[in-house]
């Protein structure tokens, strides 16, 4: 984060105490403003999300189903193994990776709502396979950025609380003000194109194609991105939250051999509104291919209502876009909830 943003950061977190929106705005104006790599910063006009809520309460065509099905095995909640690259989907954008021995996860959402606050916003209709107490000890938790459906506070906090103590946190530029506040850490930092090596995992941050908020006046001023994970000859890669964009043959010529991609595939409709910030399933497909990945899991989707496609669109876009493709379905799979997807390695 740069002194700028740093400095105005108090100013911000005060107005909006205060609800002094003038103040805020001069703040905002004053702050380190992150953009996509192609310069673009994603701004929908207040009154488009109005009309575009106006039209969901009056629509038919809401998503209206129950749960999907839930599985709850050993295997979900069992610690990495030497060698091991595994993936159980917790939902939405949830993941719980294991990389030889190490286990990390992929912005933790644990909480019934996806929201700011704990009575109004986007519901869970698929409950939570297990209990965050039942998981294994995370070493690592991966955020892409700061929206609630992505980086739920209370789900940090119960993280912070795990036998063994705290996992590392791994942020986008700017988002570690957050975490500070809240008391969460140990936190490390990485802007695109930044490595480190973390629990002997190397932790790159990647460009996705997004945008940020958590109030009305901190727009793009924290970053957002994607994590591409290597250890013992193991790789993944957790795309974020994302729109289609050229950044993804970048990663895959820089990742070659990528083993195992986490794509979103879900909130894409209505398409005009959703396409600059999140993929559709050919768009998925798209990024899968991009990359280079040997097989992707299709995330964000079928766990909170964000957007106007049903869960069963999903699915079939999804079987659509790869027949399309003339790909198997291996390429890039939807899991049940709950479940576990294991890698095995090339034969060499
Ligand atoms: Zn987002």
């Amino acid at each position: 984060m740069t002194a700028a943003a740093t400095r105005h950061s108090w100013w911000r977190r005060g107005a909006l105490t205060l609800g002094i929106g003038s103040v805020a705005s001069l703040a905002w104006a004053a702050a380190t403003l992150y953009a996509n790599t192609d310069g673009s910063r994603i701004d929908k006009p207040l009154w488009d999300v109005l009309a575009w809520s106006v039209s969901r309460s009056s629509d038919a065509g809401l998503p209206r189903s129950g749960p999907l099905p839930v599985v709850r095995e050993a295997q979900g909640v069992a610690a990495a193994q030497p060698g091991e690259l595994s993936a159980t989907w917790l939902g939405h954008a949830s993941v719980l990776l294991r990389l030889d021995e190490v286990t990390l996860l992929t912005d933790p959402q644990f909480s019934p709502r996806a929201s700011p606050v704990s009575w109004a916003g986007p519901e869970r209709f698929t409950p939570l396979p297990y209990a965050p107490q039942a998981l294994p000890h995370i070493d690592i938790v991966l955020l892409s950025h700061n929206h609630y459906d992505h980086l739920d506070v209370p789900s940090l906090r119960q993280l912070m609380a795990q036998p063994g103590g705290a996992p590392l946190f791994v942020v986008p530029q700017g988002v570690q003000s957050l975490l500070k506040d809240e008391g969460i850490g140990p936190v490390q930092v990485l802007g695109w194109w930044q490595h480190a090596e973390l629990a002997g995992v190397e932790v790159t941050g990647v460009p996705a194609h997004h945008w940020s908020a958590r109030g009305m006046f901190d727009r793009h001023t924290t970053h957002w991105g994607g994590w591409v994970l290597r250890k013992g000859g193991r790789s993944a890669y957790y795309v974020g939250d994302t729109g289609y964009s050229a950044d993804f043959r970048a990663i895959g010529e820089r990742f070659p051999g990528l083993e195992l991609a986490l794509i979103p595939v879900g909130a894409y409709e209505p398409r005009e509104f959703m396409k600059d910030q999140h993929v559709n399933p050919t768009e998925a497909v798209q990024i899968h291919r991009d990359v280079g990945a040997r097989h992707s899991l299709g995330i964000h989707w079928g766990t909170f209502p964000l957007a106007d496609e049903s869960p069963e669109q999903t699915q079939e876009d999804v079987a659509q876009a790869l027949a399309a493709q003339q790909l198997p379905a291996e390429a890039l799979r939807l899991i049940a909830h709950g479940a576990t997807w294991r890698i095995d390695p090339v034969a060499r």
